[in-house]
């Protein structure tokens, strides 16, 4: 069994700016970076609003920026997922994916979090049929096609604009008549020529025959049904904490995140710290999950110091 000072699970704008605090105070961190190195980033295309970055920078670009200088400090990169926990006792100890265990005297935990799925018939039959929640990753294959989007936040409008370089046409399902989405990426996206919407409509099935040929939806305020016919259908709908592996390990709360004590990325175990997308049900931004990196670090610094 490996000992580590400083464990950090996770390889998003979170996990490198702790690591890259970490490896600056000299606690040699290892980073697990998971099955999604780089995290949620890695399947974006332009970010605008990475302070610093005035022309904007692609997301897989950012992360590897982080990830060099993370490595630059003295960070220690694993290529593997954490798949067990045990907090109960000191060093801590991790599970490795690959198998084998490590141990940690302090852990940060930044597992980020994964798109929603919406869990009607079709969604999951059709995964990879037609079925994507990353446009990024999966609308090249959409030339010329129609797709539907589901959703009303910035995700939606950001997949359903990027889309609109690939597709003919693009249809996007809003539960209510509201976007949740920031000014500036809905009217980016309500002007857009190729961009329709379709209000208080959701989605009921995803149909099709070996791949998707359309979507059954129902209009809420009428009741009624319709198919609308599709070769595409991506789900915006939000995100979920990736805490699976820390239930019953750490306070969680209704919606899954880590419960962390007020400004502080501690955690309800002494010596687990937590930071990024898995505490944070509210802003979700690169930059607050950097920021909550920075703390996580900071605080696991001073808590080892104290240990000491
Ligand atoms: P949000 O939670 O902001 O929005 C989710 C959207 O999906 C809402 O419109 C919601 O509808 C709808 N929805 C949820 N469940 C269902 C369902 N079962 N059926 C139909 N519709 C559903 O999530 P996002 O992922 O869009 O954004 C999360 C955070 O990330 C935000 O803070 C956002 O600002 C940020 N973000 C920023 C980006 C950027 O700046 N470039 C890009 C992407 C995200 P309702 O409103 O009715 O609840």
């Amino acid at each position: 069994m490996q000992a580590r000072k400083v464990a950090i699970i996770g390889s998003g704008p979170a996990g490198y700016t702790a690591a890259i605090y970490a490896a600056r105070a000299d606690l040699a961190p290892t980073m697990f970076l998971g099955l999604q190195p780089g995290g949620q980033l890695t399947l974006t295309s332009d970010v605008e609003n990475w302070p610093g970055e005035a022309d904007g920078v692609l997301g897989p670009d950012l992360m590897e920026k982080l990830k060099k200088q993370a490595g630059r400090f003295g960070t220690t990169f694993v290529e593997d997922e954490i798949v067990a926990v045990d907090f109960s006792q000191r060093p801590f100890v991790l599970t490795q994916g690959k198998g084998g265990t490590v141990t940690a005297d302090a852990v940060i935990i930044a597992t980020g979090a994964s798109a929603r799925w919406l869990g009607i018939p079709g969604e999951k039959e059709f995964q990879g049929k037609g079925v994507s929640a990353c446009a990024t990753c999966d609308g090249f294959f959409f030339r010329d096609k129609k797709v539907v989007v589901v959703g009303g936040g910035d995700s939606a409008m950001e997949e359903a604009t990027f889309l609109t370089k690939f597709a003919r046409e693009v249809v996007v399902l809003v539960r209510s008549d509201k976007l949740r989405a920031s000014k500036i990426m809905q009217e980016r996206a309500l002007k857009n020529p190729k961009i329709s919407f379709m209000w208080f409509t959701e989605p009921k099935e995803v149909v099709g025959e070996g791949k998707v040929t359309g979507v059954k939806v129902v209009n809420s305020q009428t009741g009624e049904e319709s198919l609308v016919s599709a070769d595409g259908f991506f789900v915006a709908i939000g995100h979920e904490p990736n805490t699976k592996i820390f239930e019953g390990k750490v306070a969680l709360d209704v919606k899954q995140y880590i419960m962390h004590a007020p400004d502080s990325s501690k955690t309800s175990v002494e010596g687990v710290f937590a930071c990024g997308d898995v505490i944070d049900a509210h802003y979700r931004q690169a930059v607050t999950a950097a920021g909550s990196g920075c703390m996580a670090a900071l605080e696991a610094e001073r808590w080892l110091a104290v240990q000491e």
